[in-house]
């Protein structure tokens, strides 16, 4: 005999207080856990996220749902670190900003996104971004005489074209 249960609904509990990027950055310095390149999977795992890498669609980057109770990020284990890394950052955007009765996210790769109207993409997208390369950091790398974009990639531990985003982002203008 089979027993039936009544399906009940997942509570959807956000986080404790919502953060930009530039507040959460504050947030990690203060506590002494910002060193480049950042342990990003550190400070999902440090506001409470489990990260769990597993095979995907290539065009699949990640997500962001409640398995038994508890907000797990998914990264896709067939990319390179790079996007592993702007993915759980992306993800933590939505922890951060998004999650408050919502169940799950999933997200498609960040080319397949550029495209997408999303105000929720858009914001994680720039979190993700700012939390990586935080602005300070960036700018006084810079002045510090690093010109080269890919010298900076390797110090944030982001893609060229991420950081070239983030510099021309941050009003430096990119010689081709
Ligand atoms: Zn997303």
């Amino acid at each position: 005999m089979a027993i039936v249960r009544k399906k009940t609904t997942q509570p959807t509990v956000g986080p404790a207080v919502t953060m930009t990027g530039p507040e959460l950055v504050a947030k990690l310095k203060a506590a002494n856990l910002m060193r480049l390149p950042l342990n990003v999977r550190g400070v999902a795992e440090y506001l409470g996220l489990e990260v769990v890498e597993e095979p995907m669609d290539d065009d699949m980057s990640g997500f962001l749902e409640i398995r038994s109770g508890q907000w797990v990020v998914g990264v896709n284990a067939f990319h390179h670190l790079n996007r592993k890394r702007f993915t759980i950052a992306h993800e933590i955007a939505h922890f951060l900003l998004h999650s408050e009765g919502q169940t799950e996210f999933r997200d498609r790769t960040f080319a397949r996104r550029t495209n997408d109207p999303s105000r929720m993409e858009r914001e994680a997208d720039q979190f993700a971004a700012e939390l990586l390369m935080p602005a300070e950091d960036v700018r006084q790398k810079i002045a510090a005489g690093e010109t080269s974009l890919s010298a900076l990639a390797a110090q944030f531990g982001v893609s060229a074209l991420a950081m070239k985003y983030r510099v021309q982002k941050l009003g430096y203008q990119v010689n081709q």
